[in-house]
């Protein structure tokens, strides 16, 4: 750092804790997401950004004349976690309609996409896969306060085989296009990992089997190998990175848990002994219950091809009774949307299908708060509303747990202390 960058980041922080503001935040109801109880009249006291104290409405605060921001009749929860994320993706431009645009158009229009998610009640997000590193240019901008938007787990561009779902696949051999993270074997693959890591990601994505949205993949094909996938585990391990597989097939699902990945995404047509493995073994999945109604009813309007839609078409149901078959199973599950496929500002429509394929509302709630977090290595600071932790929630009108639809129409946002969105 140059020394007069290094002298203003000295006074930014002295003057920062100086003045040291506390914001009481009140309302009449909080879901403890842990209990599942509802608190009645509660007070969060946030100092810097950070959760300071919860406590009733009638005990005294520190200090006395503390800014108050009174809610009134809504019910405070943590601020939502969506694990599966593409910000700088817009469904609009489904196909080859997006090759009308130069590169960084996509970068650029995502900025509305992260103010949507965020107001949408998301204030953390992973987004596992991006184009030009866009992921974490948002990330940067929002941490400077340059543009409004969630706490983003970046992964840069997701790692894949040549001609594998995470490849260019749209074009013909005269335009050499290339995914700059595509790696055959394990040692290419594990410089890939430490690429991403190199220019910013906390987390690694692969595509372990085909995928829905490329061309001449398919969803059930496995791409990368158990040596490949274990190479990539392992190197993310040595850098401190959890992992996130996409995998559609039975067979890709069970290489990717054997080899240690931290997250399951999507986990379409995962099999029986697919489901008891990631019981056993722990891992996460992630699985996007309910971005098909918008892609079959937008899709060819906004570009998509019919072989994508087919696709699509084929593992919907199936993916959404799998859902139900590993969550009574016991397999933990995160709240993974994958906005992008669909509008961002939508993918709280996903909490009411994960309840009509089996869920309570709770563990609707818990799977984007509190095992969110566990599975982002967060769990001491996000998911939660407690001491320490980052003063990040929302509120809604109603009550959550009678009504998981309240969770489509986020009513306030808090992210960081700050009231982004309500009031
Ligand atoms: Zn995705």
């Amino acid at each position: 750092m140059n020394p007069i960058k290094g002298l203003l980041a000295l006074s930014l922080t002295i003057s920062a804790t100086a003045n040291a503001e506390t914001i009481v935040y009140t309302a009449d109801r909080m879901l403890d997401v842990d209990s599942g109880r509802m608190i009645e009249n509660p007070a969060i006291i946030v100092t810097d950004g950070k959760i300071a104290r919860v406590t009733d409405q009638n005990d005294p605060v520190e200090p006395a004349d503390a800014k108050t921001v009174a809610l009134g009749d809504v019910t405070i929860l943590p601020g939502l976690i969506d694990m599966h994320v593409h910000l700088d993706a817009n469904p609009i431009y489904g196909g080859y309609s997006g090759l009308q645009f130069t590169d960084q158009f996509f970068t650029v229009q995502g900025v509305a996409n992260a103010r949507a998610m965020l107001e949408a009640g998301f204030t953390s997000v992973r987004n596992i896969g991006s184009d030009n590193y866009s992921d974490i240019a948002y990330k940067q901008a929002i941490d400077e306060g340059l543009i409004a938007g969630p706490r983003i787990t970046p992964a840069g561009y997701s790692l894949g085989a040549t001609g594998g779902h995470c490849d260019q696949t749209f074009l013909p051999p005269s335009f050499q296009a290339k995914s700059p993270a595509v790696g055959d074997g394990p040692a290419e693959l594990r410089k890939k990992v430490r690429e991403q890591r190199k220019y910013g990601a906390e987390v690694i994505k692969v595509c372990a089997t085909g995928g829905v949205f490329s061309r001449n993949t398919e969803p059930g094909q496995q791409q990368l190998s158990l040596e490949e996938l274990s190479a990539i585990v392992d190197e993310a391990k040595l850098w401190g990175l959890k992992t996130a597989a996409h995998a559609h097939g039975a067979a890709g699902i069970k290489t990717a848990i054997r080899a240690g990945f931290t997250t399951i995404e999507h986990a379409s047509l995962v099999d029986k002994e697919g489901i008891d493995l990631a019981r056993k073994n722990g891992t996460y999945f992630g699985m996007d219950i309910f971005n098909t109604e918008y892609t079959q009813s937008e899709g060819k309007k906004n570009g998509v091809l019919e072989e994508n839609l087919l696709k699509d078409r084929q593992i919907a149901q199936l993916q959404r009774d799998n859902f139900r078959a590993a969550h009574q199973a016991g397999v933990k599950m995160v709240f993974s949307s994958d906005a992008g496929v669909m509008p961002h500002g939508i993918a709280g429509g996903q909490f009411k299908i994960m309840v009509d394929y089996g869920m309570t509302p709770l563990q609707a709630i818990r799977a984007a708060t509190i095992n969110a977090a566990d599975a982002l290595g967060k769990a001491d600071q996000v998911g939660r509303i407690k001491i320490g932790y980052h003063a990040d929630f929302i509120a809604v009108d109603g009550n959550p747990l009678a009504n998981i639809r309240e969770l489509e129409d986020v009513d306030v946002v808090v992210k960081g202390g700050t009231l982004v969105k309500g009031q």
